[in-house]
């Protein structure tokens, strides 16, 4: 699913050039639930972000589903994106001004498919994720849970064959920390592939391998022993 190979980020501004990703390789199995550990600043949600074709790398290869993508152009980016690759973040990125049913809609307006059908899509995955009590409320109104459930039901509402998850608990108590992590390995069970990146050792044991990072570079990865 991700073949990346010696993959550089380096951001430079007038003073001072950080190298967020150092020749990095990191691949992917179809199907496979990975987490990503590492300290603050080792590059993790620069990595996250070259793997969802939210940015490109400075150089290296990155093949997803066999395909060349570490050189598109941003409408190129987003045309592999949509309904392809579901996020979740920390901060829940959710619209303020927007109903909890339009926010999970909006993937869906990229996509040709009938208002009804959309409609239809939305509740139920609004249903799946236990908040379709909430579907008229804004994000304001929600606990944090609740709005990682919204915004979890945005990511998946297409039906993407990857979820990109970066902390997706870490902003969460234990308990709605507890619920995001049984939505994300219940997708998982169905097939998605799931990469996350959490701090969390209770998260990892969730995953089926997981990769730690430092200075832009893995340094240790350790399969779950069964
Ligand atoms: P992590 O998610 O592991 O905490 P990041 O990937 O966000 O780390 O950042 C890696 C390094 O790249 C850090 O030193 C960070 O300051 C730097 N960095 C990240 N994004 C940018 C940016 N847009 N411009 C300049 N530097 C950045
Ligand atoms: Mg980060």
């Amino acid at each position: 699913m991700i073949k990346m190979n010696s993959i550089d980020k380096i951001f430079r501004t007038e003073e001072i050039e950080t190298v967020a990703l150092n020749s990095i390789d990191f691949h992917v199995a179809k199907g496979e639930f990975v987490a990503i550990m590492g300290p603050s600043g080792c590059g993790k949600s620069t990595l996250m972000n070259i793997l969802g074709l939210l940015d490109n790398p400075c150089g290296g290869s990155y093949q997803l589903k066999s395909q060349e993508v570490s050189k598109l152009k941003e409408r190129e980016r987003t045309k592999h994106r949509i309904g392809k690759i579901g996020f979740v973040f920390q901060n829940f990125n959710l619209i303020d001004d927007l109903t909890v049913e339009e926010n999970v809609d909006l993937p869906l307006e990229y996509l040709s498919i009938s208002r009804s059908e959309r409609k239809r899509l939305v509740a139920e995955v609004l249903t799946r994720m236990n908040i379709a009590h909430r579907a008229k409320h804004f994000p304001k109104q929600l606990s944090g849970g609740q709005q990682q459930r919204v915004a979890i039901a945005r990511a998946v509402v297409s039906s993407p064959d990857l979820i990109l998850a970066d902390e997706p608990t870490g902003n969460l108590d234990s308990k709605n920390g507890q619920e995001v992590m049984s939505l994300l390995t219940e997708l998982h069970k169905e097939g998605t592939t799931v990469v996350m990146v959490t701090h969390s050792d209770r998260d990892v044991s969730y995953a089926d391998r997981v990769v730690h990072i430092l200075d832009g570079k893995v340094v240790v990865e350790k399969f779950k022993e069964v």
